[in-house]
């Protein structure tokens, strides 16, 4: 018996889902970073603008054939695609013209033999769920539904089983209510679970009823119900109305919803579990040469199960119609489809088969949770509970960009705990820090000195903030931080940030000399807010708050010619800079730049301000950058570190005339100040951690651990094509990564005719040439447990700045993850200039803009 079985054109972007890998390496390898959208794209592109040609044509046309459909048990069938020319979103807005549409479709259909006709997706749904068209035509219909809600059971019930889970004691959450899916479903777990909660667009009718006769609680908010259940079979035909962010940790959701309900294209958790409820797998005996409906490893919607099935028998009779399915039916045609071979115990996520880790991953995370409920002893701590919703409250309250960006692709963790080099999140996985706080957790996390310093200072009950009187904490820190600082500086101002103290630098060298200007180095950073942004040269942060405070005026960095005829103009009162440009992609200056600084501003009668806001506490190999080079600064800041990697502490460091010749008068003596500057508990945090420092010889220890990483990237940068070079001092390194190779680049621009990638991804031009950095970033964090930063002012660099505990052991760990990070990223270039190769586009742009196109990605060496 011959079937027939109606679909519409999809949209665009369940496209872009559906039509995603190419070999499986692409997604294996790119993993969730841009460029895995960018390949994605690449196929959806195409595929979209071959399903606009089709779908072009105005009348309902045959889309594919299924030739000889055999079954397991030797039954043979034959069906027909037929797609009407509306997509989801018009059949909503238009169900009569659709059912106009279906008509025609159906009366093709039956013209060419079929006896039995399937409703997929939204056609499925109008026309009272597939009775319209039962009254209205001489062929039997089905909307498919039963063997879906069937297969979303089995689905459940495999789920289950495999994770020992007892229905009876769980809350199940069913969404989607009165469909006609949602209810049969409900129905059927009702006597199964402990509680039952339906969630529904209204409480009217239905859906009420429905709460009263299966004895469920009806909600209307989806977040309500989610933050109740932890099991949620969810079956709208809205789309994307669940945040994976709400789940609750050990959660099941069964998603059967087309376009799935839960939102995204991937989970982005380990702690639930999320699974393509309703589809099914074709026995091996059928034949998988569908271009449209047969979905990857032979899993076919449902629907189209239940077609082929009822076509299987022989049975051309009307099957799962109208709201109310037939509860024996469901049993009925489940049976017999397992009869002929269909399986419903594969495990689908986002379009992929679910591997056995994610699973293993998700038990672990569920039987933790378990363990935290029922046992007092290993209840989650505070900040355990407060991180489950953490992730939605930040993106909601704090940053909701930070979360776009990296949420999705999981790389914006919440870490609830941290112990030396280690960072831990709410699931326990732990992750070597490489970034270190951008240089304010050179002790490590948690130094036991520090906490015990900052304990016993709570526990004396030290006074907090008292303006104009003296913190016996904050004296001693001055004193003892003068003790070590270059010679001449004598006087302390205390802020809370590094900012603050690079402003105070900046006033004193203002007030000092009666001069206005400031020079500074192109690269710099000194912090953002108004003043230290005046002298950070980055033009990003600048632009939008322009106009700075004039008389700023940048030099090239190293430059001591450029510094010579700038400084010689008598015009700036001080000249700032850092010993080497952390945040500027770790440069370091040509040797004996900061002595000639000195000399030349000695001339000129300009301020030195050294910034040692990252480069001090020993981060550099010495406890601060400028020892040992014999510079002696006029001025030099501190901050990050110096709160021991627990409280905020900047601090100004000058020599005892200036600061006289500024505030050293009964009028001026308080012209800067802040009030939470010297605070007790920061002070005892920065006591307890120049002591650590010197005590724990960290500085030399950033020596040696930075030679051993020095020697290993170097090594790597030789291995392989898309490392440039390591540079920096002491622990405060970069690897710098090769650009993107202009053919690949010129691939992206041409394949992006639509301009559909550059609106998905904004900012992709130039991203796409620094996406190794961050495919390094992602991968270093999800596959290895390391985790680093892009340097924001120079993004073709790594940040390398691990806490200066950092073991050897520890080092070489990551050493060998750096190693098969850069391998598997030369791997996938040669993936991609594969890709390049078989697909025609872009390849003429390509080649003009690279000769090295031809030698597929040699155009990046080594150096
Ligand atoms: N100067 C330098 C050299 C820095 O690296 C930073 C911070 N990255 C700052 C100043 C600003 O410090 P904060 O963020 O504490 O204001």
């Amino acid at each position: 018996m011959k079937f027939a079985f109606m679909i519409h054109p999809i949209s665009k972007e369940s496209a872009a889902l559906m039509d995603l890998d190419f070999d499986g390496a692409m997604q294996t390898f790119w993993g969730v970073d841009p460029l895995s959208v960018c390949a994605h794209l690449h196929g959806a592109v195409k595929e979209a603008r071959r399903r606009e040609g089709d779908s072009s044509i105005p009348v309902p046309h045959v889309v594919d054939e299924f030739k000889g459909l055999t079954s397991q048990l030797g039954q043979i069938t034959e069906g027909r695609l037929y797609q009407i020319p509306m997509d989801s979103m018009s059949i909503l807005s238009d169900p009569d013209s659709a059912l106009r549409y279906l008509e025609q479709a159906a009366e093709m259909a039956v013209d060419w033999g079929a006896e039995i006709i399937g409703l997929g997706s939204m056609t499925g749904i109008i026309g009272g769920r597939g009775t319209y068209l039962a009254e209205h035509c001489p062929s039997a219909i089905t909307t498919g539904n039963s063997l879906t809600v069937y297969a979303a059971l089995q689905n459940l019930y495999h789920a289950v089983e495999e994770l020992d889970i007892n229905l009876d004691r769980e809350t199940v959450a069913v969404i989607g209510v009165p469909g006609s899916v949602a209810t049969a479903v409900a129905r059927l777990l009702a006597p199964q679970c402990g509680e039952l909660l339906l969630v529904g667009r209204s409480s009217s009718g239905p859906a009420r009823k429905l709460a009263e006769e299966v004895g469920a609680t009806l909600l209307l908010d989806i977040p309500q119900a989610l933050a109740a259940a932890r099991i949620v079979v969810t079956a709208t035909s809205s789309g994307s109305c669940i945040d994976q962010r709400l789940l609750n940790p050990g959660t099941i959701v069964i998603d059967v919803g087309v376009p799935t309900d839960v939102q995204g294209t991937e989970a982005q958790r380990d702690d639930v579990l999320i699974l393509t409820g309703g589809l099914t797998r074709v026995p091996d005996t059928m034949g998988r040469d569908s271009k449209l409906l047969w979905f990857q490893h032979g899993m076919i919607p449902s629907c189209l199960g239940e077609t082929i099935v009822l076509a299987l028998e022989g049975r051309a009779e009307n099957f799962s119609l109208g709201r109310s399915l037939d509860l024996d039916a469901i049993q009925e045609i489940g049976g017999i489809a397992k009869s002929h071979g269909l399986d419903f115990s594969k495990f689908t996520s986002f379009g992929h088969p679910l591997d056995d880790s994610t699973l293993i991953r998700f038990h672990k995370a569920r039987a933790r949770h378990r363990q935290g409920r029922s046992s007092g002893a290993s209840a989650p701590s505070a900040i355990e509970r407060l991180a489950e919703r953490a992730p939605l409250l930040h993106a909601r309250h704090i940053n909701p960009v930070v979360m776009a960006l990296g949420g999705a692709s999981n790389f914006v963790k919440t870490f609830v705990r941290g112990e030396g080099s280690y960072l831990f999140d709410a699931a326990g996985n732990r992750y070597l820090d490489f970034i270190a706080g951008f240089g304010s957790m050179n002790l490590g996390h948690n130094h036991p000195a520090v906490v015990q310093a900052v304990s016993a200072a709570l526990q004396s009950q030290a006074p907090g903030f008292i303006p104009a009187s003296v913190n016996p904490f904050a004296a001693t820190l001055a004193s003892e931080l003068i003790s070590v600082a270059p010679p001449k500086l004598e006087m302390v101002f205390f802020g809370n940030s590094g900012t603050e103290a690079n402003e105070a630098a900046l006033k004193l060298s203002r007030i000092a000399t009666g001069r206005t200007g400031f020079l500074h180095c192109d690269g710099s950073f000194h912090g953002k807010s108004m003043g230290s942004l005046s002298v950070t040269s980055n033009p990003e942060y600048r632009r939008p708050f322009a106009p700075l405070i004039p008389d700023c005026e940048a030099v090239p960095y190293g430059d001591f010619h450029a510094l010579d005829r700038a400084l010689s103009t008598h015009r700036f009162a001080a000249f700032i800079v850092e010993p080497i440009q952390a945040e500027g992609g770790m440069r370091v200056p040509p040797k004996g730049y900061l002595r000639e600084a000195q000399a030349l501003c000695r001339a000129t009668g300009t301020l030195l301000i050294v910034d040692e806001v990252q480069t001090g506490m020993g981060r550099t190999g010495t406890l601060f950058a400028v020892e040992g080079e014999g510079v002696e600064p006029d001025v030099m800041t501190l901050a990050k570190s110096l709160g021991g990697g627990l409280m905020p502490i900047g601090a100004m460091l000058t020599r005892r005339d200036l600061w006289l010749n500024a505030y050293g008068s009964v009028q001026k003596f308080a012209l800067h100040t802040s009030t939470f500057g010297g605070g007790s508990l920061a002070c005892a945090a920065g006591l307890a951690a120049l002591r650590a420092i010197r005590d724990e010889g960290l500085a030399a220890n950033a020596q040696a651990r930075g030679a051993q990483l020095q020697r290993g990237i170097a090594e790597i940068c030789q291995q392989y094509n898309c490392v440039k070079e390591v540079r920096g001092r002491g622990l405060l390194l970069g690897l710098e990564f090769q650009p993107v190779p202009d053919h690949i680049c010129a691939h992206w621009r041409a394949v992006d005719q639509t301009g559909l990638m550059r609106f998905t991804v904004p900012g992709m031009d130039q991203a796409i040439k620094t996406i190794h950095v961050l495919h390094a970033m992602q991968t270093l964090l999800q596959a290895h447990g390391v985790y680093t930063q892009v340097a924001r002012s120079n993004p073709l660099v790594l940040r390398i700045q691990p806490p200066l505990t950092i073991s050897e052991g520890e080092v070489s760990q990551f050493l060998s993850a750096l190693d098969q990070t850069c391998a598997e990223i030369d791997y996938s270039t040669g993936l991609i200039d594969g890709m390049i190769a078989k697909s025609s586009i872009g390849q003429h742009d390509a080649s003009l803009h690279s000769d090295a196109s031809a030698v597929s990605g040699q155009s990046v060496t080594s150096s």
